[in-house]
């Protein structure tokens, strides 16, 4: 069986794709389940973007999707949060208000700056701005854990000047063993991003070093998303994600109906 748990649309800031093109996109992948999971990051401070969701409309979207298509793909209905330390009570009240299947927790920010920027990368070394970027990631999910899963947990990778481009365990593993932790005590999943093959990483996020050690400290929960904004990437790296699944020591994964984890035998 498929799945793609981490799916962006129209309804994202930055995807112009139609939710119903990404469940024609899901079914021609042969999916047999997927999640929308738009982005709602608030406090996002840059202009060029807004991060804002109008859930009422989203909700009402993919509901309807998820009747018109019955008995062809499961479809779901999750959100992946932009989380800031300062964000917990803002998030706890939203989460709150609407019947989300699943709710992805990511860090998009580090001390209220996007990564992504080159601008982030002047004002330290790679290996100081991934230190942060984990450390900041312990506070969020301090502050706020009524997430299912931590999304893309080292993407951060993704963007910093580093060569070779990948996450070394052994530089962080203090850190990373802490996050692990905080997550597997309070039954919290991760999942893997295939994005990090798009990115051109060559393995997803998190890396399968940071997969095995989840598995090793007794994490169960990994869902499989690819973080998709436009069809052509709607499935994409699924069966290498698989794999990589299967060769860090797990044979499940994991998918979200109603916020409770329903366990998928890999294939
Ligand atoms: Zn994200
Ligand atoms: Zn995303």
């Amino acid at each position: 069986m498929k799945a793609d748990f981490h799916l962006h649309s129209s309804y994202s800031g930055d995807s112009d794709t139609a939710p119903e093109l990404v469940v024609r996109a899901g079914l021609q992948e042969g999916l047999s389940a997927i999640c929308f999971t738009d982005h709602y990051d608030a406090d996002y401070p840059y202009d060029d973007v807004s991060f804002e969701l109008d859930t009422k409309a989203y909700e009402k979207q993919i509901l309807k999707l998820r009747s018109d298509y019955e008995g062809q793909i499961d479809i779901g209905f999750g959100v992946e949060l932009g989380l800031q330390p300062q964000l917990g009570e803002l998030y706890r009240d939203y989460v709150g208000r609407f019947d989300f299947d699943f709710v992805i927790g990511s860090t998009h920010l580090v001390d209220g700056e996007d990564p992504y920027y080159a601008s982030f990368w002047e004002e330290c070394t790679p290996k100081d701005g991934i230190r942060r970027f984990l450390e900041v990631t312990l506070e969020n999910m301090r502050a706020f854990d009524d997430f299912d899963v931590y999304g893309h947990l080292d993407y951060i990778v993704r963007y910093a000047p580093l060569e070779p481009r990948r996450f070394f365990y052994g530089d962080y593993g203090d850190l990373m063993d802490e996050i692990l932790r905080f997550l597997i005590s309070r039954g919290k999943g991760i999942e893997v991003n295939t994005g990090g093959y798009k990115a051109g990483l060559g393995c997803p996020n998190p890396c399968p070093e940071v997969l095995r050690r989840y598995r090793e400290l007794g994490g169960e929960i990994v869902t499989m998303g690819s973080d998709a904004h436009a069809v052509e990437y709607v499935g994409s790296f699924m069966g290498e994600a698989q794999e990589v699944l299967r060769g860090c020591g797990f044979r499940y994964f994991t998918l979200f109906r109603g916020r409770e984890p329903v366990f998928v035998r890999l294939g």
